[in-house]
């Protein structure tokens, strides 16, 4: 028997037969664990109120021989009790959880930068004191530098030419300079790519100050170049990842 304790955030929960779930988390030193938590959806279960999405938790699990076994849980931070009655707030969070989820495939690899981004943004959010949007394309810009796929800001994103460059291209990898530039690239304003930039270095003087038709076009940038990245790592990806789905979890 072995035992072992971590922190993480609960990305996911799933029912498994009459009162178990199967917790997906993102952990501070095992980076994505599934483990079971038995008996939680018993009215009486001590610990299956602290195991819902965006809960922080300090968690013991004992080694199981497929999946591990949820023994103790402490909540950290209830991040969800600040943004349940928010709808962007809300929305904006379940964005932020179903990114760290797809961006780390394999369990049990260390993804510590992920796991201090996403409790970073849920905090964020849940504090209320910035603009969900803001805060959203933040952490989406952060995870995907972490995924290794950054859209380039201010230099070019094929010759390194340094900018800022008044167009962006998606599959080019970002802003690229006019000699650069692909058919079929945007014109961003250059306010929005400045919002980027700061997004990028957490500048929030910079973000905040920004106008709603620049955040809205580095949101739909931010977007695009996210969905973009994600379609190719999911078809990469091996199709069992896909089909081993169980029913999920919608109260
Ligand atoms: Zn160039």
């Amino acid at each position: 028997m072995s035992l072992y304790r971590d922190t993480g955030v609960v990305l996911r929960v799933q029912k498994l037969g009459e009162a178990d779930r199967i917790i997906t988390l993102l952990t501070r030193r095992h980076g994505k664990v599934r483990a079971v938590a038995k008996g939680v959806r018993r009215t009486t279960s001590r610990f299956g109120a602290r195991l819902e999405p965006f809960g922080h938790v300090d968690v013991q699990f004992y080694t199981g021989r497929t999946l591990d076994i949820i023994t103790q849980v402490q909540t950290v931070d209830a991040f969800g009790v600040g943004l349940v009655d928010d709808y962007p707030r809300y929305t904006a969070a379940c964005a932020v959880l179903e990114t760290a989820d797809r961006l780390v495939p394999e369990e049990g690899e260390p993804a510590l930068r992920l796991y201090l981004l996403l409790a970073g943004a849920l905090r964020a959010l849940s504090g209320g004191e910035r603009d969900a949007g803001l805060v959203l394309d933040a952490f989406l810009l952060r995870a995907m530098a972490y995924a290794g796929w950054a859209p380039a800001v201010t230099e070019c994103a094929r010759c390194g030419a340094p900018g800022p460059h008044r167009a962006f291209s998606v599959p080019a990898g970002g802003s690229v300079c006019p000699r650069c530039r692909p058919a079929g690239a945007a014109s961003p304003a250059t306010e929005t790519l400045r919002l980027m930039d700061a997004l990028v270095h957490g500048d929030w003087a910079v973000a905040e100050a920004s106008g709603d038709r620049a955040r809205r076009e580095c949101s739909g940038l931010v977007a695009a170049h996210l969905q973009w990245h994600m379609e190719r790592q999911l078809r990469s990806l091996p199709l069992v990842d896909r089909q081993g789905r169980v029913e999920e979890q919608t109260t």
